[in-house]
């Protein structure tokens, strides 16, 4: 048994309780008790292991709804998204081995970790060794693969079937495969229609990149006829068991369409705007009754797996553009980041409550950041972890009952050799897929007035 003992404890449960000297019990992968300090100990026995969190918040841990495996962080920092995908991403996981995708995964995941996020719906290549990083590393992860038409040459649904059978349900649970769709532009109906029988057949999900820019409308108009997500809709696409990423242009239809099929969306706003696509109609969705949590996307899209940044960019960017400063408050976003996400992906965790799976971050809150906090005031405390938190400021992770990262200390993997095997990857990839570095692509004149 594991106690997390003298701590404020931030449930996210439906009445948000609070207990500010609390505890949390831990039997295996699940939570036992949760509440006041005294009472959680009164119900342990067999003198636990204790996490003494003093000064510190114990909450559930982050979802990051949408996330790709990333190497390349750094290396795009001025490509539009279609030119971002030709000329950097479809060549380098083109390119990129298994060995390497296991280091680009250890690397992703521990930072992670280390961010306070405990679940990761991923997107990427090669399942067995995204599977193989996630079960050293100590993450949850929901795996999918990049799924696309034959000549497009990514992956095809055999090679997401066969990463289904070989690795869902490893780590006692802790890994997941679904079915990835890449996005419609690669796609045509008879694969759409092919991946959502998959799906249904393996009893999985779907993860789909959906109408994420205007260039995605345009092409799905053009081809088709259609928006993209009467597309999805019409190939048996949308579901309770999708997760649909970006969602930026939805029309009222597509918003119609999305809320009637309990459809979940993860929202990525700090990627959107990176890659200048847009400022999705979050609210609207929300407003809806569509579920939305919240995804960074990949580090080689916005430099950090940092969900605390995507949380509070979130909450500015809806309230810039619409002049609003009483938009997204502290505690939506924290629903967004934790109970919604896990709700997405149809997991038991996202709330710290009796028999629900133990994934739990401690937040230091012995931090000039911190401060002043006025004890007892559960919206003062709600509005540092939104709005002035980071993920440095995480200081202990335990996933699945098991801690993974113990006073900033990683227990799983090697940090120092993780960073020195990305390291050498990426040089080795870079060679291979033979992308050259965003400056110079944008210092030839022909080059940077391309569409
Ligand atoms: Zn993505």
């Amino acid at each position: 048994m594991l106690l997390i003992d003298n701590a404020i404890v931030v449930t996210m449960n439906d009445d948000h309780d609070v207990h500010f000297d609390g505890a949390v019990a831990i039997d295996g992968d699940r939570i036992v008790a949760v509440g006041s300090s005294a009472a959680v100990r009164a119900h342990v026995s067999d003198g636990p292991r204790v996490i003494d969190a003093q000064r510190g918040v114990v909450m559930p841990g982050l979802v990051d709804l949408h996330f790709h495996t990333a190497l390349g962080r750094g290396w795009i920092d001025n490509l539009p998204l279609t030119r971002s995908l030709d000329e950097f991403w479809y060549p380098v996981i083109r390119a990129i081995e298994p060995e390497d995708v296991s280091r680009a995964a250890r690397l992703s995941y521990l930072e992670s970790i280390r961010c306070g996020v405990t679940t990761v719906n991923d997107m990427y290549r090669h399942i067995d060794a995204l599977a193989s990083a996630a079960e050293e590393t100590g993450i949850r992860a929901v795996l999918s693969n990049v799924v696309a038409d034959g000549e497009h040459a990514l992956d095809t649904l055999a090679d997401n079937e066969a990463g289904f059978r070989s690795a869902n349900g490893a780590a006692e649970g802790r890994i997941e495969v679904r079915v990835g769709i890449e996005w419609l532009p690669l796609s045509s109906i008879g694969l759409l229609h092919d991946a959502s029988a998959l799906a249904a057949d393996l009893g999985s999900g779907v993860h789909i990149h959906l109408n994420e820019s205007v260039g995605e409308v345009q092409n799905s108009l053009e081809r088709f006829g259609r928006r993209p997500t009467e597309v999805a809709y019409e190939c048996g696409l949308l579901g309770p068991n999708t997760v649909a990423a970006h969602c930026v242009w939805l029309s009222d239809t597509e918003i119609g369409l999305m809320r009637d099929t309990g459809t979940q969306i993860s929202h990525n706003p700090t990627s959107n705007a990176k890659l200048g696509v847009g400022v999705a109609r979050v609210l609207d969705y929300r407003q809806a009754g569509i579920n939305v949590g919240l995804g960074h996307d990949s580090t080689e899209g916005v430099n950090t797996g940092d969900l605390f940044e995507v949380m509070k960019f979130a909450s500015l960017v809806q309230r810039a553009v619409r002049m609003d400063a009483d938009l997204l408050g502290a505690s939506d976003l924290l629903e967004m980041a934790t109970r919604n996400g896990s709700a997405a992906l149809g997991h038991d965790t996202g709330i710290l409550a009796e028999g629900k799976k133990a994934d739990v971050i401690v937040i230091d809150l012995d931090d000039l950041g911190f401060t002043p906090l006025v004890p007892g005031n559960r919206d003062h405390l709600y509005s540092h972890l939104a709005f002035a938190a980071s993920g440095r400021a995480v200081r202990t992770v335990v996933i699945d009952g098991v801690p993974v990262m113990e006073d900033r200390e990683l227990l799983t993997v090697d940090e120092d050799e993780v960073m020195a095997e990305a390291n050498e990857a990426f040089v080795r990839v870079l060679e291979k897929a033979g992308v050259r570095f965003v400056q110079a692509i944008m210092a030839d004149p022909s080059e940077r007035d391309r569409p």
